[in-house]
């Protein structure tokens, strides 16, 4: 008999043991089932053991042991060794969370060829230039099959309507499917363009490195990013190697994965994210596991990909908080993804117009290498020029300034798109009675209620709560009701009544419930079938609009002001997302910022496109108020139903790390920036350390007394690196 060590999804810090009969082979890193109380749970052998401090009567056996997959590698098992320990969570949870679903599951991972699709005889005796010509797409599939077999998502890269003519070829007979070839491809590089002198020297740099290396790619909107990543990954893969991206939006990696895709068509990528059903993303994990997909695209957690061949990694959009994992484990996948490439001793690439201040200081610093992409990467493409409009001192038609809607009414004529930026879904952010100041807060939450006008309804967005809207105040009776501020659906009431005959579209997490209903929308967009757009930053990320030619910022105002340190950091970042989605063609473009605060430092930066300017005045405030990246920062978070319970959590955290006479600092308990929600009451405590050492040491030895206090009614988390306060 020999024993195991098992990874198990429960919330305790430590692996259970198992006896395994002699003979059976268990290998570490492979998945196993496993008796735990009355249930059976899969967990993962993180080690095989000697002895064991159990008695041999209360040792139980492995029930089964899952030979689906191979063995999770030495190497994933210690970067997630790495993660629980850095992070503080629970081995087994850390482990089962970096798993797709169905590998968490005990179910035999059938693993489905996906299918291809090749000419049928019919389809080879054709003769294509007699094709019809307007059947334009399927022209163009044919000529691709001529060549070889395809999946349908390297087919999808010809077009976006490639899946329905793809049909209708199959029925037509002209096309028949066939088994995916999972091997690697043949790789066949498509070189479009001449880098820039800017982009070659960082291709150049990222290439030359032998070993961990760090390179911060700080390039302004429209220098041609992606080109480089290109360039980069081609250079990984000719030696045979895998490359990892990771991008912070499922949103993107649609056109991302079809860009990819036409730059290297004969290779094999996956695609990891939450879209992907269960089983595709379990598929595409096995293909990243075995080496034959050489590039995976993913959000976070594909940062915890299997990948035996990884030879490089990119961050795309690198300062992004999605990367941020705002529960369970909460990391970030970033910072795991530089850990990774140093414990893997490769080049990683960390790309944005705006990083991250922690980002621009290691750069600064030189622990990371600087690139800079300055210039466009198109000569003719100019930046957009930024104009402020005080709205103190214009006529405003509820939220939308006059000078604002003549612009708009200019571009409309000119058969050119703009696109209003506001970051609030809904009608109006509350509803008030004018007569005694009833605001619609809600129930369960110290929040306000969101007027939604179109449904009739009043939302909580922090519990989800919902009324109708009531016809007279609760409190008084008074039939008149306000709506305060604007969100999309008022923005786009104010631009029907305007302008009745143009095509107005609205996006934000509303109107963009079924992912059909954004594709559809960003297909639209391109075939310049809308005029005004809509939306909050969904629609700032990443996507190329080339009728686009005005961008409207409508209330940036609150984050200049705000108690959460990042918000203008934040902010920034936004805006120039935002404005860089303007004139990216050949049309120049304009952002109109609307602002009771025209000479606001945050605003002459970006009217300059001053990244450099702007970052060195924050980090001179953060280094002067001691915060990140100056310190290092852990936040104890609890909620609970009694106030005496989740304050009295956090009062006895706070005097245990005060008694443990560590060097770091320890803040007084407060209310969290939301003090209840869901009718939950929520409080915190942030920890403060000079060094990244100094923080871990600290928690490493904090953990034991918060383990002993007592949290059964309690939710209680801890976030390292924490980036919403
Ligand atoms: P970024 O991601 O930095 O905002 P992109 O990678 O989207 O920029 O590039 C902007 C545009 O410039 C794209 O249309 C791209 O095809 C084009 N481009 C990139 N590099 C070059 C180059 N070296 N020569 C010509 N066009 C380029
Ligand atoms: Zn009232
Ligand atoms: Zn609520």
């Amino acid at each position: 008999m020999s024993i195991v060590r098992v990874a198990l999804d429960v919330p305790l810090s430590t692996l259970f043991d198992y006896s395994v009969d002699e003979g059976i082979p268990v290998a570490a890193g492979q998945r196993v089932i496993v008796p735990f109380g009355k249930r059976q749970l899969t967990g993962v052998v993180m080690e095989q053991a000697a002895t064991t401090d159990m008695t041999p009567e209360r040792i139980k056996p492995v029930t089964h042991v899952l030979k689906d997959s191979a063995p999770l590698s030495g190497e994933l098992l210690g970067l997630l060794r790495f993660c629980s320990d850095y992070y503080r969570y629970p081995i087994g949870q850390t482990v089962l969370s970096a798993l797709p679903v169905r590998l968490r599951s005990g179910k035999p991972l059938v693993s489905k060829p996906a299918l291809s699709y090749r000419l049928s005889a019919s389809g080879a005796a054709l003769d294509i230039a007699a094709f019809p010509k307007r059947k334009v797409v399927q022209r163009r599939i044919l000529a691709r099959l001529v060549q070889q077999p395809c999946s349908l998502a390297q087919l999808k890269s010809l077009s976006p309507t490639a899946g329905r003519q793809l049909q209708t070829l199959l029925q037509e007979g002209y096309v028949e499917q066939c088994e995916e070839e999972t091997s690697a491809g043949e790789h066949r590089f498509e070189q479009t363009h001449t880098l820039t002198g800017e982009q070659q020297e960082a291709v150049e740099a990222v290439s030359a490195a032998l070993g961990y290396a760090c390179f911060l790619l700080h390039g302004i909107t429209g220098s041609g990013k992606t080109e480089v990543y290109v360039h980069l990954m081609h250079h990984a893969l000719q030696s045979g190697g895998q490359a990892l991206l990771l991008v912070p939006e499922i949103n993107l990696t649609p056109q991302l994965e079809n860009y990819f895709r036409s730059r290297f068509p004969d290779l094999n990528m996956v695609s990891l994210h939450s879209g992907l059903s269960e089983g595709a993303r379990a598929h595409n994990w096995q293909l990243a596991q075995q080496g034959a997909a050489q590039i995976v695209l993913g959000t976070r957690l594909s940062v915890f990909a299997e990948l035996p061949g990884l030879a490089l990694i990119i961050v795309d959009e690198e300062h992004d908080s999605s990367f941020k994992q705002q529960d369970g484990l909460r990391y970030s996948a970033r910072d795991v993804a530089i850990f990774r490439a140093s414990q893997r001793r490769i080049p990683i690439v960390l790309g944005s117009a705006t990083p991250s201040l922690e980002s621009y200081y290691n750069a600064q610093s030189n622990r990371y290498r600087m690139l800079r992409l300055a210039g466009r990467a198109l000569a003719e493409a100019r930046l957009p020029a930024v104009r402020c409009i005080n709205i103190n001192q214009t006529v405003m038609h509820n939220g939308i300034s006059e000078n604002l809607l003549r612009e708009i009414g200019q571009r409309i004529a000119g058969n050119e798109q703009s696109l209003l930026f506001i970051n609030r879904r809904g009608y109006a952010p509350v509803l008030m009675c004018a007569a005694c100041g009833w605001l619609s807060g809600c129930m369960h939450c110290a929040g306000k209620m969101v007027l939604h006008l179109q449904e009739k309804r009043l939302r909580c967005h922090h519990c989800g709560y919902q009324t109708r809207v009531p016809v007279a105040c609760p409190d008084c009776g008074n039939p008149d009701l306000l709506p305060v501020g604007s969100g999309t659906q008022r923005v786009e009431s104010v631009l029907r009544e305007r302008f009745p005959d143009s095509r107005i579209l609205r996006v934000d997490r509303d109107s963009t419930r079924s992912r059909r209903a954004w594709q559809t929308m960003r297909e639209q967009i391109h075939a310049n079938e809308v005029d005004i757009l809509v939306g909050t930053q969904m629609l700032a990320k990443g996507h190329d609009f080339p009728a686009l030619t005005l961008v409207g910022v409508l209330n940036p105002d609150s984050a200049l002001y705000s108690s959460d340190f990042r918000a203008a950091e934040k902010l920034f970042a936004q805006l120039v997302q935002v404005a860089g989605r303007a004139g990216r063609a050949d049309k120049p473009g304009e952002v109109i910022i609307q602002t009771a605060f025209p000479e606001h430092p945050l605003f002459r930066a970006l009217q300059a496109h001053d990244f450099e300017g702007w970052a060195a005045s924050q980090l001179a405030e953060r280094k002067m108020a001691g915060f990140p990246p100056f310190v290092y920062q852990a936040m104890l978070r609890v909620e609970g139903k009694l106030e005496s319970e989740v304050y009295g959590y956090l009062d006895q955290a706070r005097a245990a790390a005060i008694a443990l006479r560590h060097e770091v600092e320890v803040f007084g308990v407060v209310p969290a920036a939301l003090p209840r929600r869901a009718n939950h009451l929520r409080a915190q405590l942030l920890i403060q350390g000079r060094t990244r050492k100094e923080l871990q040491e600290f928690l490493r030895a904090w953990q034991p007394s918060l383990d002993a206090l007592p949290s059964q009614r309690l939710r209680c988390s801890l976030d390292v690196d924490p980036l919403d306060f």
